[in-house]
């Protein structure tokens, strides 16, 4: 096991020499899975950068490998569901349709094998990895995020599992199985780039910070536990990792590769809250929220700003109220609203709702016309 980083504006030329000083050589048929979760309009930061797939389609093709890159739709409310296709305008990555050197695939339509971790079904794309792939590069983006903290290689391959899947994991231990899945498709390479990467609240509400870092191992555990440190975060406290690696799915990098590389740690990166604020007095909880429940609650604030006039009376309690108000959606720790008025949202926030007496609105997912009409009713 080993990293490789690199921190340069020349995206080709750090690969070459990740991929080089790793000794990576890769099989024919290599498989791309990027990380794509911007929603239009989207920030930069979110998705994985053309600039950086553009230098690695380059070199692998060079290597004379077949390249595929594989993604699926994204989750999203009832109102605003990102289709495969969508996906790929909104993020550019449609440029590779056609192109004679990469396929583009709609993982959500390979043949699917059902795997049971720890006692929830997930169903995976493993013969299609069995016999169409010689190698799989996992390309996650570096970013920070409320849910998990950090969104790095383990998180990315979330988008491995169908759609059903990954709303289980929302709802069963967001943590746990994004650990687990790591057991059980694990990437021959994995690299993490940051070209911008994401600070603040990411994967969507977060800052772009233009790092010029990209980093390589075939470890998850090693690479996205050494990009935590360098970021200010102590690995061995984001829950995700340091299951993986009591898991086995990889080890955590020693203390010493930090200190190696310390001239680039960067001691100000800001790390994300598990808070979005609206005005001064309200605010939303994601708790482990699938996108679902995020969109309709998201988009509900957007038509507050859009509208206000029409929504005047909740711009106005954004502001001033005598409480904080609290939109709680998606299995929250109840500890951390404590004080305040607290709306309940989605049926992951149903016991929590019960055990605080605080209204709730059902929903798996809530309907964004629903969360609008119960958050002026209950504001
Ligand atoms: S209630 Fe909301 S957060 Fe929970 S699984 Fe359903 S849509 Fe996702």
């Amino acid at each position: 096991m080993a990293i490789a980083i690199r921190k340069s504006d020349d995206i080709r030329l750090s690969l070459e020499s990740i991929i080089s000083e790793l000794s990576f050589i890769p099989g024919k048929r290599v498989f791309i899975k990027p990380n794509l979760c911007g929603r239009a309009p989207i920030k930069p930061g979110e998705n994985t950068s053309i600039a950086v797939l553009d230098a690695l389609i380059d070199i692998l093709v060079r290597m004379d490998c077949q390249v595929t890159i594989g993604h699926g739709a994204l989750l999203g409310s009832e109102e605003q569901k990102t289709t495969f296709c969508e996906t790929l305008e909104q993020s550019g990555f449609v440029k590779y349709m056609g192109s004679k050197h990469v396929t583009i695939i709609n993982i959500d339509e390979l043949e699917r094998d059902e795997v049971i971790l720890d006692g929830l079904a997930f169903h995976l794309p493993m013969s299609y990895f069995a016999n169409h792939v010689d190698t799989y590069i996992n390309l996650a983006k570096l970013k920070t995020h409320m849910e998990t903290q950090v969104s790095l290689s383990l998180k990315n391959q979330m988008g491995l599992p169908i759609p059903d899947d990954r709303v289980n994991m929302h709802k069963y231990g967001l943590n746990k199985y994004i650990a687990l899945l790591g057991s059980v498709i694990k990437p021959d390479f994995n690299i993490i780039e940051g070209f911008p990467a994401m600070e603040n609240n990411g994967p969507h509400h977060g800052t772009p910070r233009d790092t010029q870092l990209i980093a390589g191992s075939n470890d998850m555990v090693e690479l996205d536990s050494f990009i935590c440190r360098l970021i200010g975060l102590d690995p061995t406290k984001v829950e995700h990792i340091k299951l993986a690696n009591e898991a086995s799915v990889g080890k955590f990098s020693d203390q010493s590769v930090t200190r190696q590389f310390r001239e680039l740690v960067i001691p100000d990166f800001k790390l994300a809250s598990r808070e979005y604020r609206y005005g001064r007095m309200m605010r939303a909880y994601p708790g482990y929220s699938c996108s679902m429940c995020i969109s309709a609650v998201n988009n509900a604030g957007k038509e507050f700003k859009k509208h206000p006039i029409k929504y005047w009376r909740v711009l106005i309690k954004s502001i001033i109220s005598k409480h904080p108000i609290n939109i709680i959606f998606g299995s929250p720790d109840g500890s951390i609203f404590e004080k305040g008025r607290n709306i309940c949202i989605g049926s992951c926030a149903k016991e929590l709702a019960e055990a605080k007496q605080s209204v709730f609105l059902d929903g798996c997912p809530p309907k964004q016309s629903d969360v609008i009409e119960f958050i002026m009713k209950n504001i």
